[in-house]
């Protein structure tokens, strides 16, 4: 099964999952399918998406359902077939998560696990003031606790790394009221469908990161 594992990393910005996803992806062979990096190669490239899009990233709030709905189902069915994937960032929503159920039980690939990273706002704000992201090819960074080798410089490919403009103090805020109000009610959902698993994203990255092997062994396992 494992080559074929279909995971949803779910929590608050900042909770790390964007760097458990990259590396998890890397050791398995998992396509790592961000919605946030979607969007913004669509913001970048000017296209009618991008232009549509782009007020709601800038200020934090939710891209409309039917529009991510849309453009993740679209990435998921355009992988070759059999690829498992990260889905990190989307759902987002109720109604996201339930057109992501039915479209995954149509072709009969449904989801294996959610891991839900959880930290508090405090850590997160303070975690987020740190980040930069490479401009070429979105690796993740934190000046403090995931230094590149060279500062300012992404160690996988050599271009310049920049702060997310989404990452600024004020609309970071916002982004947690919407995570908590809008996004946190998946945490019951999948609950519901025995699907969550819990992840205390407060320690270390290399420290979740263990966890998440175990988790992700545990489902090889039961696979
Ligand atoms: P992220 O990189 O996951 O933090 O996403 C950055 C921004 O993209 C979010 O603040 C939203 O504006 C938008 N976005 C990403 N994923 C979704 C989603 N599943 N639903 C709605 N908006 C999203």
């Amino acid at each position: 099964m494992s080559s074929a594992l279909r995971l949803i990393f779910l929590g608050p910005p900042g909770a790390g999952k964007g760097t458990q996803a990259q590396k998890l992806c890397e050791e398995r062979g998992l396509a790592n399918l961000s919605s946030g990096d979607v969007l913004r190669r669509e913001i970048r490239a000017g296209s009618p998406l991008g232009e549509r899009v782009g007020r709601y990233v800038r200020k934090g709030e939710l891209v409309p359902d039917e529009v991510m709905t849309a453009v993740m189902l679209e990435t998921i069915a355009a992988l070759p077939p059999g690829t498992g994937f990260v889905l990190d960032g989307f759902p987002r929503t109720v109604p996201q998560a339930e057109s992501l159920d039915a479209a995954l039980t149509r072709v009969g690939d449904p989801i294996h696990a959610v891991l839900d990273f959880e930290v508090e706002d405090a850590t997160i704000i303070e975690r987020i003031v740190h980040r930069r992201v490479c401009t070429q090819c979105g690796s993740w960074y934190n000046t403090r606790s995931l230094p590149p080798k060279v500062a300012g410089v992404c160690d996988r490919c050599g271009a310049p790394l920049a702060q997310r403009d989404d990452d600024r103090e004020e609309v970071v805020r916002r982004r947690l009221t919407v995570y908590r109000t809008q996004t946190a009610p998946l945490i019951a959902y999948y609950e519901r469908q025995g699907l969550l698993r819990a992840i205390d994203a407060a320690v270390p990255a290399e420290q979740v990161e263990q966890v998440v092997r175990q988790v992700v062994a545990s489902l090889d396992r039961k696979g």
